[in-house]
């Protein structure tokens, strides 16, 4: 059978239906569904992505037999429409829009009105008996071909249009008279000439041949290729194209077009909401060229079609399930549904309506988990501003999407891109925001826009990214030229700062303080669903009390990682992890020499004997001194350790705690700059010259491959052997205090079998000590992280001595790629560029080979020790894809950062749906 290219849709009955989206698109799918369950929908037909596929695979040539199915379609069209392209009389218009399987709002391109020439124009007239629309059709025509098929710039058209306006005084294009459009169309088609040098084509079906191509060929522009990028949209073979008759909201008062949401797309209440334009086309909604009405106005101006509106708005959300963004058009007082889409909401709208829906029974538990996308999620655990800070409001606008934003004042996606780079925070501040703005409007805090309402392209974009947005803010004057806006008598310059608040719509000058948000009921909700699903465990990596009692406030059940260093940083300790890291390595050093010494001793001859005796004596002596600053320094951190220790044991009551030793290079905690240097020498009373020859002493050319980690405990015992008696004590204090308490101590660095012994035997006797000291027994396990190639590889021997295994993959990434943490920044952007690499690795996990290590070592590892407790550590846990493979491949439990806690709790529903069978365990 010969492959079927076109499907057609009218008159109740469409040869596609809902599920067909990945072959009619998300628009021709949904066209078709809608005409099969009796919604009004203008006829049409659908040509097939796969047109899109074969047409960019054959070098822009179109399948065989396309043609011939084109021709046919249309003319089913033309005779259910009483009308035929092109004729004089009595002619059919048509719109030619993209609409690929995802949505891409505004990415690709749409012609309407097409079909117009100077004879239809004078038919459409007879048969429309309205010439101020036909010629206001025209004009926009000429401007959206000459836009979409032939690339000429909309401002040249829009320069025209403002021309007249100004002419004539008048604030709308609605206000120009017949005559003034008639003029325009003239000129529009002078400026086609001139940029597309030929003149307008006047054959509609050469027309239709053009706009379909050009439509097809909107797949791979740039902004679409970038929004694909930016939401990982992948897997589409092209964009179908929908031919459809046209239907006309700016014939007159009695018509109009609007779009709706069956609930707040902002909010979740369900509640109907959208906005209309009366004697509008769709395109002055979306660009936002007039401020439209809320759609409760509706009622009061057409009740019996807001009736029809209402009544079909709820059919398809009962239909799909789920909240529909609809476009519709009213001609003449007769309703027309031109699209339906699940809507995009922000995060607290999609939670609410998650839940709702379910108490509503008309999705279950399992169907709202996966309607949330766990990144999603970031939104609502962003600030707000603080109610009690200062606020100076120097204009209002609409509450598109909202959000706290400040930052410094840009006039244009690109700038807001350049400063952004540099770590700017910056409000993109435009008169409209259009599909090119889409890379400067996602580096940036917030959008400002002076026109468009909540559905304008600004509004939809922004909440679809969680960014903060305020649409339509008319009290704002934009000057592009001068960089700068003026507002009541103000003028506020490019790099000013402003704060938006995205719920309220305020526009504020200056840096307003945030506060962290509260979370609502509903997500509550959610997440207690999300857990009754999930395998995962979620633990957070915390070193404070304060993180670890936020982590807990989202979920966390437990910690997946401390890591004590940062505890060395206080103000109050710093002075004395200096100390001890001054005095080390003369201690290392005398330590070595002496006991080289006693070895010496016990070999050699008498006469030898008493020279070396008196080598010993001297170099028990030196190390005194040293030894003396090492063992107080450790002694003075003993206790601050031990009381974090004992803070983070409360706030985890009945939860395990995983503490790392020690693990980054000392050299980190010294000062590199001389001034810095001077100043400690100072404060702790050495001389400058001695602080910088143990900074060069300390000094390594690769400290990520250096003395770090588990090396440390090996050549600096006492080190580890302070930090092991904190937490044990800790342990014990807190036991007796009634806490249920479950330390885990975990060696960093791991890359040999002895290293672990050597360590374990340290953890064990010193705990054992302590234990018998205090009279009190602890629980507690001893594990590693894994988190180099060599610790993978030999994973079985490994678990002979750990009882856990926690993957490091921030360290195990470094060290696969040889890739150095800190500085990926210079190239792997490139890498993503050019396709090289897909992801930043450090970001998301690599599985082909990270993730081979991992699984090679998660066997390795149960293949010694069965019931094995294995977890990941590095960034990586909070990231939902890597949630996703760490639930594949068995892991007991994710530990990533207190803010990421719900999403990896979500993102573990999600893969618990998607992967049915796992090896986790507990
Ligand atoms: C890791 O390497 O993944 C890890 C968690 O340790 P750190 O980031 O502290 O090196
Ligand atoms: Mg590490």
């Amino acid at each position: 059978m010969a492959p079927k290219y076109v499907y057609f849709f009218g008159e109740g009955k469409a040869d596609g239906k809902a599920d067909m989206k990945h072959l009619l698109g998300g628009k021709g799918a949904n066209l078709a569904e809608m005409t099969n369950i009796g919604i009004p929908v203008p006829p049409g037909f659908t040509i097939t992505t796969e047109v899109c596929d074969a047409y960019y695979k054959n070098k822009q040539q179109y399948p065989k037999g396309l043609d011939k199915e084109i021709a046919q379609n249309l003319s089913m069209l033309e005779k259910l429409m009483g009308a035929k392209l092109g004729d004089s009389n009595n002619p059919l218009l048509v719109s030619v829009r993209s609409g690929a399987a995802a949505s891409m709002p505004g990415m690709m391109d749409t012609v309407l009105n097409l079909g117009l020439n100077p004879e239809t124009v004078m038919g459409l007239i007879k048969k429309t008996g309205n010439e101020r629309f036909t010629w206001d059709a025209y004009r926009r025509f000429i401007s959206m071909f000459g836009d979409v098929v032939m690339g000429i710039e909309r401002h040249y058209f829009e320069e025209i249009l403002d021309k007249y306006k100004k002419k004539s005084r008048v604030k709308n294009d609605t206000d120009l008279t017949t005559e003034q459009l008639k003029n325009i169309v003239e000129e529009y088609k002078e400026i086609y000439k001139k940029n597309a040098r030929e003149p307008f084509p006047n054959n509609p079906a050469e027309q239709l041949h053009r706009a379909i191509q050009a439509v097809f060929a909107s797949w791979n522009n740039p902004r679409a290729i970038k929004y694909r990028q930016l939401y990982e949209i992948k897997g589409l073979i092209g964009t179908a194209v929908n031919v459809q008759a046209m239907v006309f909201g700016n014939m007159g008062d009695h018509s109009a077009t609007g779009v709706c949401f069956t609930r707040n797309p902002s909010t979740g209440e369900n509640k109907f909401y959208g906005e209309f334009l009366i004697n509008a086309q769709g395109e002055d909604v979306v660009a936002g060229i007039r401020t439209p009405e809320p759609i409760a106005n509706l009622e009061k101006e057409m009740p019996a079609v807001y009736k029809q509106l209402f009544k079909y708005k709820n059919i398809l959300e009962k239909h799909f399930k789920d909240v529909q963004d609809i476009e519709f058009t009213i001609q003449e007082n007769r309703l027309f549904m031109l699209q339906t889409r699940n809507g995009k909401r922000t995060a607290p709208a999609a939670i609410k309506i998650a839940v709702d829906m379910v108490k509503e029974k008309l999705i279950d538990k399992k169907t709202a988990i996966s309607r949330i996308d766990p990144n999603q999620l970031d939104q609502l655990l962003h600030p707000t501003f603080d109610p009690k800070a200062k606020r100076e409001v120097i204009a209002e606008g609409l509450p598109a999407s909202p959000g706290a934003a400040t930052g410094r004042v840009v006039f244009s996606a690109e700038q807001a891109e350049r400063l952004a780079e540099k770590n700017e925070q910056v409000i993109l501040v435009r008169k409209e925001t259009s599909p090119e703005d889409i890379g400067g409007m996602h580096v940036s805090q917030g959008i400002l826009t002076t026109s468009g309402g909540m559905t304008s392209h600004a509004a939809v974009v922004a909440r679809g990214m969680g960014k903060c947005c305020i649409a339509g803010c008319s009290a704002i004057h934009v000057d592009y030229k001068k960089q700068l806006f003026k507002v009541d008598g103000k003028v506020i310059r490019e790099g000013t700062f402003i704060s938006l608040d995205g719920s309220s719509g305020e526009v504020m000058m200056g840096n307003v303080a945030t506060l962290v948000p509260k979370l609502s009921d509903d997500f509550a909700t959610l997440m207690t669903w999300a857990d009754e699903i999930r395998k995962l465990k979620v633990r957070t990596n915390a070193d404070t009390k304060i993180d670890a009692r936020k982590a807990r406030e989202f979920g966390a059940e437990g910690i997946g990682l401390c890591r004590t260093e940062h505890m060395f940083f206080g103000e109050n300790r710093i002075d004395f992890v200096r100390q001890m890291i001054l005095s080390a390595p003369d201690v290392k050093n005398l330590k070595t020499k002496i006991a080289y010494i006693q070895k010496e001793i016990s070999n050699a001859q008498n006469n030898k004997i008493n020279v070396l005796k008196k080598d010993l004596a001297r170099a028990q002596n030196e190390i005194k001194y040293p030894m003396t600053a090492y063992m107080s320094a450790l002694k003075k951190l003993l206790p601050m350790q031990r009381r974090d220790f004992e803070q983070i044991f409360k706030e985890m009551d009945g939860l395990p705690v995983t503490i790392r030793l020690l693990d980054p290079p000392l050299h980190e905690f010294l000062p590199q700059e001389e001034n810095n240097q001077r100043e400690i020498a100072k404060r702790m009373k050495i001389s400058f010259q001695e602080i910088q020859e143990k900074v060069s002493a300390l000094h390594e050319l690769n400290p990520m491959l250096g003395h770090r980690g588990c090396r440390l405990g090996i050549t600096y015992p006492e080190i580890y052997e302070m930090q092991v008696q904190a937490i044990i004590e800790a342990a014990c204090n807190m036991k007796k205090k009634g806490i249920i308490i479950y330390p885990e101590i975990m060696l960093p660095l791991i890359s040999t079998e002895k290293e672990l012994i050597i360590l374990k035997e340290l953890i064990q006797k010193n705990a054992k000590e302590i234990m018998e000291k205090k009279g009190v027994k602890v629980n507690y396990l001893i594990g590693t992280m894994i988190e180099l190639p060599r610790a993978a590889l030999i994973a079985d021997n490994i678990a002979r001595h750990a009882e856990f295994f926690s993957f490091g993959t921030n360290d195990l990434t470094q060290m696969t790629f040889g890739f150095s943490r800190d500085d990926v920044g210079s190239f792997v952007p490139e890498y993503i560029d050019n396709e090289i690499l897909e992801k930043d690795p450090f970001q998301v996990l690599d599985q082909e080979g990270v993730g081979k290590l991992i699984q090679i070592g998660i066997n390795g590892g149960r293949s010694t020790r069965k019931e094995l407790k294995i977890g990941i550590c590095g960034e990586h846990g909070g990231n939902p894809q890597t949630v996703s493979f760490c639930h594949g491949i068995g892991m007991d439990y994710v530990s990533c950062s207190p803010f990421r806690v719900p999403i990896a709790r979500l993102a573990a529903a999600h893969a618990a749906l998607e992967q049915p069978v796992s090896r986790a365990t507990i």
